[in-house]
């Protein structure tokens, strides 16, 4: 299919099998979010891209530690929250204008045959960190392209080694010049 691919989908609980614990958490979007411009027979592997959280859409939790309330005195400065923090660390290399910080992503869609999955996901691994989950944001995503197909793997280990290799290729691709022009993408700031 044409580069760029753009999907959009809230960020869902996966299949909790313990990615963060790889050390490689995955952020997954609904299947369907495939479909969004008309490729739903999209191939499975290993893509990379660039993708934007829009935190506005995360439901309000009951932790009064996290949420300011509505009415609140604006006297009080309202506790930072997650997406606060992760902003400033980007501060530096977003324009302040409001828009959405643009993170590199790397990510898969398929199967993913080591955990023998009988239906697709598509699980995308940011490359930035962040101070707190973001379960119910919306993810918008412009693939721009492909690194490998899917493998299976003997060990955990081999496929963790293989992941590592991918997000370096993702890094070193979406840093050439000819991709920085999609972070700009109004897409990726709910347009379109
Ligand atoms: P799940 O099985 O629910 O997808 P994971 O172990 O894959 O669980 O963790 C994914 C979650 O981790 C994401 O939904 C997101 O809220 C959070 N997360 C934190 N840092 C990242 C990151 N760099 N990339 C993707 N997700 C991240
Ligand atoms: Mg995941």
């Amino acid at each position: 299919p044409p580069f760029p691919l753009k999907l959009r989908g809230p960020v869902i609980k996966g299949f909790g099998r313990g990615s963060k614990e790889l050390g490689i958490p995955t952020a997954n979007i609904p299947l369907s979010g495939l479909s969004i411009n008309g490729y739903s027979d999209l191939d499975s592997g290993i893509y990379y891209g660039f993708c934007t959280l829009d935190h506005s859409t995360i439901p309000s939790s009951t932790s009064s530690t996290t949420v300011p309330s509505a009415t609140s005195d604006t006297s009080i400065p309202s506790q930072s929250s997650s997406h606060a923090v992760l902003d400033l660390e980007y501060a530096a290399s977003t324009p302040s204008t409001g828009r959405s910080p643009v993170y590199p992503t790397v990510l898969s869609i398929g199967y993913n045959p080591y955990y023998k999955n009988t239906t697709r996901s598509i699980e995308i691994h940011i490359l930035a960190n962040f101070s707190s989950d973001f379960y119910g944001a919306e993810l918008s995503l412009v693939i721009l392209g492909f690194i490998r197909p899917e493998y299976d793997y003997v060990s955990k280990e081999a496929l963790v080694e293989d992941i590592r290799e991918d997000i370096r290729v993702a890094q070193r691709s979406l840093a050439r010049e000819g991709y920085q022009v999609y972070k700009e993408e109004g897409w990726l700031q709910g347009k379109g």
